[in-house]
């Protein structure tokens, strides 16, 4: 594959990019929904119902692992009357899920010896959408804040979003690149704006955070399997 010529800078995307994220909501999600198909609902319902209140609540409350809860916890006090599941099915999936925010995140395979080396010959950031307390502590915990010169938390990331990380950091797009997994926040905003992308899809990928690459064939677009292969590029 050609190497992306001219770059200062390289932006990461955090969750799904940097480390295993979405595997953990996907894992609940599937528990839940087998507890009430167990009670008696119809898989189809019980999905539909997840859904629905999933869109609306993360319209009103945003990303997180909290607003989460709140969406396992709204549809149980909805669903419990009608379908009688054990309660402490419920507690095991809420357990379970919280589990993953005391141990980790978990690094992918390479990513803190790929950031270190491409530290060496670029100005790296972090942009990340979610909860500033959240994403601030999973930013820390994996150690990401000392490889990285500065990170950005954001509550959604668009286009606009985009635009104002280069007006005020005086970038020119041309020279920037952003590494991601998700083509509705990562790549199809930062090859919108001029920048350069690297796109790294995971299979986990969030529903919500689901959308086709724009243009699949765009000249400042690369699409790598591993984060590893970002060194033979840049
Ligand atoms: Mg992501």
């Amino acid at each position: 594959m050609e190497p992306i010529k001219g770059i200062r800078t390289l932006i990461f995307d955090a969750d799904d990019t940097l480390w295993k994220n979405n595997f953990y909501f996907v894992e609940a999600t599937e528990a839940f929904i087998a507890m009430w198909v167990a009670a008696g609902m119809e898989e189809s319902a019980a999905r539909q119902a997840f859904l629905e209140f999933e869109k609306k609540a993360v319209r009103e409350r945003g990303y997180g692992s909290e607003n989460f809860l709140y969406i396992l916890q709204g549809l149980w006090e909805r669903l419990s009357p009608r379908y009688p599941a054990p309660p402490q099915t419920m507690e095991q999936i809420i357990e379970r899920f919280k589990e993953h925010r005391s141990n980790g995140p978990v690094l992918f395979e390479g990513v803190k010896e790929t950031m270190t080396e491409l530290a060496r010959r670029y100005a790296l950031y972090v942009l990340t959408k979610g909860r500033y307390d959240e994403q601030k502590g999973k930013i820390i915990r994996a150690g990401i804040d000392k490889l990285v010169r500065d990170y950005f938390i954001v509550p959604e990331k668009d286009i606009t979003v985009y635009r104002e990380l280069l007006a005020s950091h005086n970038w020119s797009s041309e020279q920037v690149c952003m590494v991601g997994n998700s083509p509705k926040s990562d790549i199809n905003p930062a090859l919108a704006c001029g920048m350069h992308a690297v796109y790294i899809p995971y299979e986990h990928t969030w529903h919500l955070d689901h959308d086709a690459v724009s243009d699949p064939h765009h000249p400042r677009l690369r699409t790598l399997k591993t984060f590893r292969e970002l060194t033979g590029i840049l």
